[in-house]
């Protein structure tokens, strides 16, 4: 069977996986990152890329998920506001090193892909990934293709904005963007939002800091009445971001992926008849709304899913 090398780029560490053309996960080289200099996250990628083709022999070629905006023809990183990078040949300087190709794309890009080939977007041709984390990340298949867009900006979900009258302040800078709103940060901010009204919720007795929309979601499912007032607040934002991608795209399925989303059914259950309100011209729950099966390694599985497909143009699920 074949294998390609899938990456994952995160902020704090290197992950690169041996992956074969059946989306299993044969291993994994794991790195932390001392630091974000190019030099030291090649360094990084040098390391775990080499230690996972040494263990898979012969590979198909490599494919990297990064954070940013990437221009996925050649590989440079355009923009990316968590390396603090700018215009980087990622994607040259890692083909100098290896011989064998190598793709490279945004990471929740890669997560779509992965998810759309091998979890719940199987077998569909219209399918939204959106993992629901510190921000939102998301990525859209519409006819069978990745978009990519113009300048490799489509599926920048998380930063449509929802409520830029009364939102959030977004890391963008933006009010209301659909992630400062909806994502697991999103949460957080809703239970300190409606705090006041619960001056003796035991969630208070920690830190912003420490308050974890784990912690939250898990309070919301036990009934507790501050958790569960942040809770709908965030369902509501969440419901009004996938109308609007509804509206935007008409998916088969939309994923949600992500910690907040491991509350299944609970947080399924939330969203669905709002988003059914909120549907106007297509017919509504026709729309599958369902929780992401890949987890964490929906981004190496679709970065190898890449490599093997020879980059980001044919991704149609029946010709793996
Ligand atoms: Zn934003």
């Amino acid at each position: 069977m074949r294998t390609a090398i899938g990456v994952d780029l995160g902020g704090s560490h290197v992950s690169a996986a041996v992956v074969s053309e059946d989306g299993a996960i044969r291993s994994q080289h794991e790195e932390d990152l001392e630091d974000l200099r190019f030099e030291s996250v090649i360094a990084a990628l040098d390391a775990t890329i080499g230690a996972a083709i040494k263990e898979a022999g012969d590979v198909a070629g490599i494919g990297i998920g990064s954070p940013g905006n990437i221009d996925a023809a050649t590989g440079a990183v355009l923009y990316s506001p968590n390396f603090g990078w700018k215009d980087v040949p990622l994607g040259t300087t890692l083909r100098a090193k290896f011989a064998h190709p190598v793709f490279v794309a945004n990471d929740a890009r890669c997560a779509t892909l992965g998810e759309y080939t091998f979890g719940t977007g199987k077998g569909t041709k219209d399918f939204v990934l959106l993992t629901l984390g510190t921000g939102i990340g998301g990525g859209i298949i519409a006819g069978g293709e990745l978009l990519l867009g113009h300048k490799w900006g489509a599926g920048e979900i998380g930063h449509h904005q929802i409520r830029p009258n009364d939102g959030f302040v977004c890391s963008c800078g933006k009010i209301g963007c659909f992630e400062a709103q909806a994502s697991g940060t999103g949460l957080i901010r809703h239970a300190f939002a409606v705090a006041p009204s619960f001056p003796r919720s035991p969630l208070l007795d920690t830190t912003r800091e420490k308050l974890s929309s784990k912690k939250i979601r898990k309070a919301a499912q036990a009934g507790d009445g501050h958790a569960l007032a942040a809770w709908k607040n965030f369902t509501a934002d969440l419901s009004i971001g996938l109308a609007n991608i509804i509206a935007f795209v008409n998916p088969e399925v939309i994923a949600l992926g992500g910690g907040v989303s491991s509350a299944n059914e609970f947080i399924l259950d939330a969203v669905r008849p709002t988003v059914d309100l909120l549907t106007t011209m297509v017919p509504r729950g026709t729309t599958q709304i369902v929780v992401a099966t890949l987890g964490n390694n929906a981004g190496q599985i679709g970065a190898a899913t890449m490599a093997l497909r020879g980059g980001l143009k044919a991704v149609d699920a029946v010709a793996v």
